[in-house]
């Protein structure tokens, strides 16, 4: 039972995080994955060390790298520079998103939505850059309603997205409900799930109240009695997360995309067990 799979980092800064970085990707790529995306920090304060980290972790490993790019807080012109530099080295696909605001900070990019970057990338470099764009099974926590958050990822899809990768979830019906969803309006992009390990609670739970990811009753009460013994809490998230990308996988899901969160014990052990 296997399906393609990705790691997503974010860009190390300094050398000692550089290396753990690197040692952690070479990690990674013992199970030979499809590619590892490079996030980009809120405001684009990360633009160049997600460019230095695509760049050099692709030298390092040989796996194919994916830079991701959000326009809430970049010009037109920034974009189009950043998008020539990755073209020039050879860079051929990305993540493009519209970001969210660093905190006291209003957009001030040139493009409000992330369809708007779709479409900016799409006319000023047709088919060099496939395109994937985030998708949100549970609905994304500033949409008015669940139906105008479908319609935005098919806008996105309608300018020439060619997949999805979802925000985290843990439980597979709303993968597999947005799926329905999305072929009966005629999207028919592969969605990969996005799956996101178990490492320490305390931030997992405040991250899912922030990006809107429900961690369900059951989960939250048992990793809850866990939060102290970190080997536990570990064992115990290793399983449901392996658990839940069998589902996903046996349902038809095309491939897996990890938040590793740079590190690969986790994220390795489900690998395994898969
Ligand atoms: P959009 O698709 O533009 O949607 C944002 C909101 O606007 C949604 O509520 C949508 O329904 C609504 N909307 C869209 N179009 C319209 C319209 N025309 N009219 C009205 N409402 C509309 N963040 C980072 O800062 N850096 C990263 O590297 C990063 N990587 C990510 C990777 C993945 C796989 C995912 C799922 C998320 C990632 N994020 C990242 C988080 C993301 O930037 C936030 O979730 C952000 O709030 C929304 O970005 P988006 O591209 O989904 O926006």
């Amino acid at each position: 039972m296997t399906v393609p799979i990705s790691f997503e980092f974010f860009p190390a800064r300094g050398p000692e995080s550089q290396e753990r970085l690197r040692e952690t990707a070479n990690a990674l790529a013992s199970v030979n994955p499809e590619f590892f995306s490079i996030t980009f920090g809120a405001g684009g304060g990360t633009r160049d060390l997600t460019f230095d980290t695509t760049i050099r972790l692709k030298k390092e490993t040989g796996i194919r790298t994916v830079p991701h790019i959000s326009c809430n807080m970049l010009t037109a012109e920034e974009i189009e520079e950043m998008l020539n530099k990755y073209k020039s080295v050879g860079v051929s696909e990305i993540v493009a998103l519209r970001g969210d605001n660093p905190s006291g900070l209003v957009a001030s990019g040139e493009f409000k939505y992330a369809s708007e970057l779709v479409t900016f990338i799409k006319n000023k470099y047709a088919d060099d850059f496939k395109i994937n764009v985030a998708a949100y099974p549970e609905v994304h926590p500033q949409a008015l309603s669940s139906r105008d958050d479908l319609q935005s990822f098919r806008r996105k899809v309608a300018a020439g997205a060619h997949a999805g990768i979802t925000q985290y979830f843990y439980n597979s019906d709303s993968y597999f409900y947005f799926v329905d969803r999305c072929k009966s309006i005629g999207i028919d992009i592969p969605i990969i799930p996005g799956i996101m390990p178990i490492t320490n609670y305390n931030s997992l739970e405040r991250f899912s109240r922030i990006c809107g990811a429900e961690i369900p009753k059951w989960l939250a009460r048992e990793c809850e009695d866990l939060r102290d013994d970190q080997e536990a809490l570990e064992n115990f998230g290793v399983e449901v997360v392996t658990q839940l990308c069998r589902r996903l996988i046996a349902g038809g899901a095309p491939k897996l995309h990890f938040y590793s969160m740079n590190q690969a014990k986790l994220p390795l052990k489900i690998c395994t067990n898969l």
